[in-house]
C-alpha cells in the first residue's frame, strides 16, 4: 500500500476537513460540496497571497513546492466540482481564451501621452523653466524621479476593485484589447485589496499605466532556449516583451516572465484623495500593484540630478533595461494647471540616457589565443560612436556564436554597449546586407604558434564547442603570455597587467610564471618607460604575493577544473603543495565535493614535467606553499561558520549574486530564519522574515553595511 493511499484511508469520513489549513490537503472523496466550496475559497486566498508575495514583493513565504502543492490541490478540487470554478481562479490564470486573430481596438478615455526629452542638468533646469513661466504665479515645486523602463505601456481598467480589461498604448488614442494577455502576468492583480488593511474606499473605477518587460535575466535565458531550438532570437528584452505580449494565444504569452511597473494614475473615481504623484505611487503599492524600486522625492532641481545620475551608476546592474529616468512634478494641482504642449505634458519629462546600439560594418575578425588553448574570435568593426564612446571592437565569445548569428564579413550589425566592458554583437541586420559579404573562414593553424587547431566543447563542460591550439602552452607563446597574466593576477600582482605580462615573455625577462619570482630589480629598470617607482611596486606586489595562502597558489597555478572552491578544499585536505603533488586520483577523488575529473586533471598537470619544473622553481624561490594545519577552520575566511539570510530586494545586487558574495567569504546560506541564523540583510521591501529575525533578536544588516561586508 502506498503512503497516499494509507494517508487517505486513515482519514476517509473521520475527521472535519480543516478549511484553514496553510498546509495542501489529499483530496478527500466523499467530502460534500459545502466544504469543497469554503477549501476553494481558502485555496484561492491563500495562492493569491503567495502571488503578490512572490511577484510583487519579491519575498515568497513558501516554496515553489509548496505553492505547487496549494496549486494542484484546488485544480483537483475544481476538476472534481467545475461549478466552482470562477474566473478568476489563480488556475485560469494560464490558459485564459483561446487563440484570437485579431485584437479588438481600444479607445484610450484618457489619451496615453508621450514625453518631452532632456538629455543634460541644463537641458533640464531650461524645462523647469518654462513650466514655471508658463504659471501666472510662482510655485515651490517638488519633483518625483522614476526609473524610465525599456518596455511597453499598457493601461489596466478596474471597476469596482476588478481587472476589466487591459489595453496597448498603440499611437496614444487607440491601442489593442490584450486583456487576457495581461491576466497571465502574475504581478497585475485581478483584483484590488488594501494590503495595509486600510478601510478606504476601492475606486469605483480605476485606470492605472504601466511598463510591461522582460527581466533581463529571463530574456538571456529565453533565447539561450530559442537558439537551442534553432528559432529566431529577439534582439533585445523590449522585442522579447512586445514579442511576448502581442501573441495572440495567451498560453504563450503566460509561458514568457514578463513582469510590470505601474506609474501612473490615469482616473479615479471614488477612492481615497490623492495630492501627488508621490502619494498614488504609494496608494499602488498599497492596492498591491508592483512599484519601481528606489523612487526618489526630489525637493529641488539638484536632489533631481542627483537620483538621476544614481540610476545611470546603476543601470548596469538591474536586471531591467532602463533608457533613462522621467522626471513629473508631483503636486497633481500644478500639473492640472500647467496642461499640454500637443501630445508632451509639460509638468513631466524624460531625462535619457545614451544610446547603448548602433549598427555597424564588421571588417574582419582578429583570433586570440588564451592559457587554456581556446582561440577565441574577436569581431573588429568600422569605427562607431556609441554613446559617447568610440567602440571599434566586440566580442563574439566562441565560434558557436559566430555560426549562431550567421556572420559574415562585412555584414551590418548591431552593436550593444553596457558598461565598461567590451561591447557584444546583438545580431546581424540581414536586411541591410549588400551581396559584399564572404563567409568567416576559422583558422585551420593556431594564429600564434602554427599547429593545427581543433574544435571541441569547452573544458568547462558548457555545450559550446570552441577552437582549440594543439599545442602544450610550453610550445605555444600566446598561451604562456595568457598564462603569465593569469598567474599574476590571481596572486594579487597587479603592476603585471596583460599588457606588461606579454611584452615581458616577448623580451625575454618571462619564460614562463615561475619566472616572476626571479626578476631582477636591474633587469627591471633597463626596459623603456619602467621607472624606479614602478619598478618598486611591482618587486613589491610580487614579494607580497610570495605569502599568500596555498590554495590562492593552487588556483593560480590554472590547473583545468580546479576553480576557486576545489583550490580551497585540496588545501584544507593536504596543506602542502608537496602532499598534493604526491597524492594519487583516488586520494584527491575521496575528498567530497572534489570531482573524480579534477581528480585526473590534477595528477596529469604533475605528471607533465614542465609543470613539475616550474613548481619546483616556486618552492625554491621561497613562496609559501605550506598552510599551517591549524588555519583549517579559522582566519582565512571571514564569514566562516555564519548563517546569512537574505529578504527583500537589494538595489546594486541580485539575490543570487549576493549569496554568492556571502558563499565566497564561507558564508552558510539559509532559506529562512532561526535562532541559528547568525545575520538577515534586509533589503527594500523586507517582509516576514525581517519580523522574524526583528522577533528572535538575530542581527539586521541593511543594503549599506553588506556592500561593507562583501567589498571589503
Ligand atoms: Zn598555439
Amino acid at each position: 500500500m502506498s503512503d497516499e493511499e494509507k494517508r487517505e484511508d486513515g482519514e476517509s469520513g473521520v475527521e472535519d476537513i480543516a478549511v484553514t489549513s496553510t498546509t495542501p490537503q489529499p483530496v478527500r472523496p466523499g467530502l460534500t460540496e459545502d466544504e469543497a466550496s469554503r477549501r476553494v475559497l481558502d485555496l484561492r486566498h491563500q495562492l493569491e497571497y503567495h502571488n503578490y508575495r512572490y511577484y510583487v514583493q519579491d519575498d515568497p513565504e513558501v516554496t515553489d513546492a509548496e505553492y505547487d502543492a496549494l496549486y494542484r490541490e484546488l485544480k483537483t478540487l475544481e476538476s472534481l466540482y467545475p461549478e466552482l470554478i470562477t474566473p478568476d481562479s489563480p488556475t485560469q490564470r494560464v490558459s485564459i481564451g483561446n487563440a484570437v486573430s485579431e485584437f479588438p481596438k481600444v479607445v484610450h478615455e484618457v489619451p496615453m501621452l508621450s514625453l518631452s526629452n532632456v538629455f543634460s542638468p541644463q537641458d533640464l533646469a531650461e524645462w523647469n523653466e518654462r513650466a514655471s513661466k508658463y504659471l501666472d504665479r510662482r510655485y515651490d515645486f517638488t519633483y518625483t524621479v522614476e526609473p524610465k523602463i525599456d518596455g511597453l505601456s499598457v493601461a489596466l481598467v478596474y471597476e469596482d476593485g476588478v481587472l476589466v480589461r487591459g489595453a496597448t498604448r498603440g499611437d496614444g488614442i487607440t491601442g489593442d484589447d490584450i486583456t487576457p494577455n495581461l491576466k497571465t502576468i502574475k504581478s497585475i492583480p485581478w483584483k484590488l485589496k488594501y494590503r495595509d488593511g486600510s478601510t478606504d474606499p476601492i475606486p469605483a473605477r480605476l485606470e492605472v499605466r504601466g511598463e510591461v518587460y522582460m527581466p533581463i535575466s529571463a530574456f538571456d535565458k529565453l533565447n539561450r532556449e530559442l537558439a537551442e531550438k534553432g528559432e529566431k532570437l529577439f534582439a533585445n528584452p523590449r522585442n522579447s516583451a512586445a514579442g511576448s505580449l502581442r501573441q495572440k494565444d495567451s498560453s504563450i504569452t503566460a509561458k514568457r516572465p514578463l513582469n510590470v511597473f505601474i506609474y501612473t494614475l490615469a482616473r479615479m473615481e471614488g477612492g481615497p484623495e490623492l495630492k501627488t504623484q508621490w502619494e498614488a505611487l504609494k496608494f499602488f503599492e498599497r492596492l498591491g500593484f508592483r512599484v519601481a524600486p528606489e523612487i526618489k522625492l526630489g525637493e529641488d532641481l539638484d536632489q533631481v540630478v542627483e537620483a538621476v545620475t544614481a540610476w545611470l551608476d546603476r543601470r548596469e546592474r538591474l536586471d531591467f533595461e532602463i533608457d533613462g529616468a522621467v522626471i513629473k512634478i508631483n503636486e497633481f494641482a500644478v500639473e492640472d494647471k500647467l496642461g499640454f504642449v500637443g501630445r508632451d505634458p509639460r509638468w513631466a519629462t524624460a531625462y535619457k540616457f545614451p544610446a547603448r546600439e548602433a549598427v555597424t560594418r564588421l571588417t574582419g575578425i582578429t583570433w586570440t589565443v588564451r592559457r587554456t588553448g581556446t582561440i577565441n574570435p574577436l569581431a573588429i568593426l568600422d569605427p562607431v560612436n556609441i554613446g559617447g564612446t568610440t567602440v571599434k571592437s566586440a566580442t563574439l565569445f566562441n565560434i558557436d556564436m559566430i555560426e549562431r548569428l550567421g556572420l559574415k564579413i562585412n555584414d551590418p550589425l548591431l552593436v550593444k554597449r553596457a558598461g565598461d566592458v567590451i561591447p557584444n554583437v546583438v545580431k546581424v541586420m540581414e536586411e541591410r546586407r549588400t551581396g559584399e559579404e564572404t563567409p568567416v573562414v576559422l583558422p585551420a593553424t593556431c594564429p600564434s604558434c602554427g599547429a593545427p587547431t581543433t574544435r571541441r566543447p569547452d573544458e568547462s563542460g558548457s555545450n559550446d564547442p570552441k577552437l582549440y591550439c594543439t599545442n602544450d602552452p610550453y610550445d605555444c607563446p600566446s598561451q604562456m603570455r595568457d598564462w603569465i597574466f593569469f598567474f599574476s593576477a590571481v596572486r594579487g600582482v597587479d603592476g603585471m597587467g596583460e599588457r606588461i605580462a606579454h611584452r615581458f615573455y616577448d623580451e625575454g625577462l618571462l619564460r614562463n610564471f615561475g619566472d616572476l619570482y626571479y626578476l631582477k630589480r636591474e633587469q627591471l629598470l633597463a626596459l623603456d618607460r619602467f621607472g624606479e617607482r614602478s619598478t618598486d611596486k611591482l618587486l613589491n606586489q610580487i614579494e607580497e604575493s610570495k605569502k599568500k595562502p596555498l590554495d590562492n597558489l593552487l588556483m593560480a597555478l590554472g590547473i583545468p577544473h580546479v576553480g576557486v572552491k576545489s583550490a580551497e578544499m585540496l588545501a584544507n585536505h593536504f596543506h602542502s603543495l608537496a602532499n598534493l603533488e604526491a597524492a594519487d586520483i583516488d586520494a584527491i577523488a575521496a575528498i567530497k565535493g572534489m570531482g573524480r575529473v579534477a581528480a585526473q586533471s590534477i595528477v596529469k598537470f604533475f605528471a607533465n614535467e614542465n609543470n613539475r619544473k616550474i613548481v619546483q622553481k616556486i618552492i625554491d624561490a621561497g613562496v609559501r606553499t605550506e598552510d599551517p594545519i591549524e588555519e583549517e577552520n579559522g582566519g582565512r575566511k571571514a564569514l566562516a561558520g555564519k548563517t546569512f539570510v537574505l529578504t527583500g530586494n537589494l538595489v546594486n545586487y541580485g539575490r543570487k549574486q549576493a549569496e554568492e558574495l556571502l558563499k565566497r567569504r564561507g558564508a552558510t546560506i539559509g532559506s529562512s530564519v532561526s535562532k541559528n541564523t547568525d545575520y538577515v540583510i534586509a533589503g527594500a521591501e523586507a517582509g516576514s522574515k525581517l519580523t522574524k529575525a526583528q522577533q528572535l533578536g538575530v542581527s539586521i544588516l541593511d543594503e549599506e553595511a553588506f556592500t561593507r561586508l562583501v567589498e571589503d
